[in-house]
């Protein structure tokens, strides 16, 4: 089974995923992944990332060829061998942080219809306004309205694609022990 987390940053994603993995891996094969991964392409998207002036086409296409690598050596693999892989970020972040950083839906959508679909997708939904609190040691240095009204549209699009695709929408403002209770519930 494949599992992926999403959503804004601060919306809780990395706890959930971290507890699933926690739990699961105490009675069957599981591992833990994330995007931007640890190989070369990820390394150096983060590099990009804390850099203030970043070309957003680059770092989605950078995203997707991450992706790439990421789903043919170690999704794809992982899953064969009879793993449950869970995915902190997967390609519906491409699609809303790129459509926010003001590129195009379709073109965002073209360059990841070939990566294999998580059976599950998980979107954490919550107010840029918590998320933004939760991870203000983590922001420090930005500009407090650009951001939110980025994370306001990053939403906006994570919300659509969940309805598109069916996905299960968790209330990221809830405890982290009643969502975590809601996940365990739905994968079982
Ligand atoms: P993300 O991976 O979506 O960026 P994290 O899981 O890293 O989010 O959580 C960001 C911060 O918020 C962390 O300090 C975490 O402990 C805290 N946090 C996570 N989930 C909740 C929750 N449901 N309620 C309150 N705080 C939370």
């Amino acid at each position: 089974m494949f599992i992926s987390f999403e959503g804004i940053d601060g919306s809780g994603k990395t706890t959930q995923a971290r507890i699933l993995y926690d739990t699961l891996r105490q009675s069957r094969k599981c591992i833990l992944t994330k995007e931007p991964t640890q190989g070369d392409i990820g390394n150096f998207i983060k590099k990009l990332i804390k850099r203030k002036r970043i070309n957003p086409m680059a770092v989605q296409l950078l995203f997707a060829a991450d992706r790439a690598f990421h789903t043919e050596n170690l999704i794809k693999p992982k899953l064969k061998q009879g793993c449950t892989v869970i995915s902190d970020r997967y390609f519906f972040s491409t699609i809303a942080y790129g459509k926010a950083s003001g590129l195009d839906e379709g073109w965002l959508r073209q360059i990841n219809e070939r990566f294999i679909r998580p059976d599950i997708t998980f979107v954490f939904d919550v107010a840029p306004e918590v998320a933004m609190k939760r991870i203000a040691s983590r922001s420090k240095g930005t500009v407090y309205f650009e951001k939110l009204k980025f994370l306001q549209n990053t939403r906006k699009v994570y919300k659509k694609l969940a309805k598109e695709y069916g996905c299960r929408v968790i209330d990221g403002s809830k405890d982290i022990d009643t969502i975590k209770e809601e996940i365990l519930s739905i994968v079982k």
